[in-house]
């Protein structure tokens, strides 16, 4: 394929959205950054606490009226909000690179998961409104019906900032909920103003929809302790999501939070190693390794540890570091300095001072850093110990698979990946993991699909009685 070629993207601005409209900027304009050649493209303001609070209020009015309209017209509205986006598909992926530095893949990736989980939810909200359970009285219906929350708070990360927001933005709608999204002051344009650019375009109702774009430790903080939420709905860093949960515990509030893991791709002494470095490779340096559910420990057996390290390095020495929007490459750069500074100051360059080897890269030039690969490690230093949400690969050589599953256990994993000749030693393996999910013989995880009704809707329970009822007082009875 050849290289993209970059056109002269205009402008972007990425404004306050509350009650439909585009608000002019309360606070100075902050630059949006294309991540490879550091040229601005775009600018957005931190939105102000009166600004959070007015949109939770316009949002607060709007819900009932938006939960009142007909199943049908909710899922309408949601395929437009998809069109509204397919048909700006050339403009958001060169978007999506400049914003995220990722590469074509990533960005095509990134829009039609945030294109497919509006379809999904448009679909899934005509489907099911809850349940009819068992009579457990002669002539009573009883209904669990699912009802909308009300009015979401979301706050999303920078590395898929249109999809992850997305995730709960198309349910919370579908379900009828109104919602208030703060996205990451590195992508406020892909995970914003496109959003409610697109929302109002396919005609949602005013104040349904909010944007308040702004940084974490002000606005993202006073949308997250705003009295009138029913769910903060946070993705992101443990540490973030562990005040926003504090809070929501002190406050009875409700909280859905997506966090980081440490993960673990397991290679065991019989595994097919092109097989497994290749899927190793893939998982550990997809966009950049700046993924939640980057492989971030490699976890080998002695035996055929040199031999894995071997094809591993073979491959990441093949591939290519640059600019994605004009030239054909595997990585693009790293999202900011404070990311880069963090993973290579903080935990590589530790690691390697405890003792870890460079077997390959280790080195960049700027934002663009080499895909690196790491031996001796230890489950003491830090490339093991920390989520490193960056283009490296820690291996750390066990002798046996119950050393590898203890190892595999000792830190939060979102997914994990176990590589061997014999399925069912996998499952086993898999089984005996305690993370979310776990591949055998892969590395490539699900998304979206299965129904989010109750992430974002409660349970009222309704019983009808259609026959007759009297109840004797309790004297009468004894007679
Ligand atoms: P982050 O926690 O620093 O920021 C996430 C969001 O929270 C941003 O919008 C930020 O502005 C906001 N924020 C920061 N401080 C805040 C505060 N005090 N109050 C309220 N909001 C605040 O995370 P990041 O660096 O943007 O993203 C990387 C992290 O996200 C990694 O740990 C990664 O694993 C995780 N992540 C998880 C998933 C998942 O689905 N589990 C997906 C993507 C990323």
């Amino acid at each position: 394929m050849s290289p993209r070629q970059a056109t002269a993207l205009r402008d972007y601005e990425a404004r306050a959205y509350i009650g439909g409209a585009f608000e002019e900027p309360t606070g100075t304009w902050i630059p949006v950054l294309d991540k490879s050649t550091g040229i601005q493209f775009g600018r957005y303001t931190d939105s102000s606490a009166e600004q959070v609070d007015r949109a939770v209020r316009a949002a607060r009015i709007a819900q009932p009226h938006w939960a009142a309209t007909s199943a049908m017209e909710r899922s309408e509205l949601l395929r437009a909000f998809a069109s509204q986006l397919a048909n700006r598909h050339d403009e958001l992926i060169e978007l999506i690179i400049r914003e995220t530095g990722g590469t074509t893949e990533k960005a095509e990736e990134e829009l039609g998961q945030s294109i497919n989980q509006l379809l999904n939810s448009a679909t899934q909200v005509t489907e099911n409104a809850g349940a009819i359970l068992p009579p457990y009285k002669e002539g009573k219906i009883s209904l669990s019906r699912a009802v909308p929350l009300g009015v979401i708070g979301l706050i999303v990360p920078w590395n898929y900032p249109m999809s992850l927001a997305m995730r709960a933005l198309a349910p919370g709608l579908a379900y009828g909920n109104a919602v208030v999204l703060k996205p990451a002051e590195l992508t406020p344009i892909a995970g914003g103003q496109i959003l409610a650019e697109a929302a109002q375009a396919a005609g949602f109702p005013a104040g349904i929809f909010a944007v308040v774009p702004g940084d974490g430790p002000t606005t993202g903080r006073t949308l997250s302790e705003h009295p009138d939420l029913d769910l903060i709905h946070f993705t992101g860093s443990f540490e973030v999501g562990h005040q926003i949960a504090n809070f929501a515990a002190k406050s009875f509030r409700a909280v859905a939070t997506e966090l980081g893991g440490d993960n673990a791709f397991v290679v065991l002494d019989d595994a097919d190693l092109d097989q497994a470095a290749s899927a190793a490779v893939w998982s550990a340096l997809w966009y950049q390794g700046q993924t939640c559910i980057s492989a971030g420990r490699h976890i080998v057996m002695r035996s055929v540890a040199d031999a894995f390290t071997d094809a591993v390095v073979a491959r990441v020495e093949r591939m290519t570091v640059g600019n994605p929007l004009t030239d054909r490459v595997d990585l693009g750069p790293i999202i900011s300095e404070t990311q880069l500074d963090r993973f290579h100051g903080g935990l590589v360059r530790p690691s390697i001072d405890a003792g870890a080897k460079v077997a390959t890269g280790g080195t960049h030039d700027g934002l663009f850093y080499r895909p690196t690969v790491l031996t001796a490690v230890t489950p003491e230093m830090p490339v093991f110990t920390e989520e490193i949400f960056g283009p490296v690969m820690p291996i750390t050589v066990v002798d046996t698979e119950a050393e590898a599953l203890e190892l595999v256990n000792r830190h939060r994993t979102l997914m994990n990946s176990v590589f061997t000749a014999d399925s069912m030693r996998g499952l086993a393996f898999a089984e005996k993991v305690k993370g979310n999910e776990v591949h055998v013989n892969d590395a490539y995880a699900r998304h979206g699909g299965e129904g989010q009704l109750d992430g974002f809707t409660h349970r009222q329970w309704i019983g009808i009685q259609t026959t007759p009822t009297s109840y004797p007082t309790w004297a009468e009875s004894q007679h």
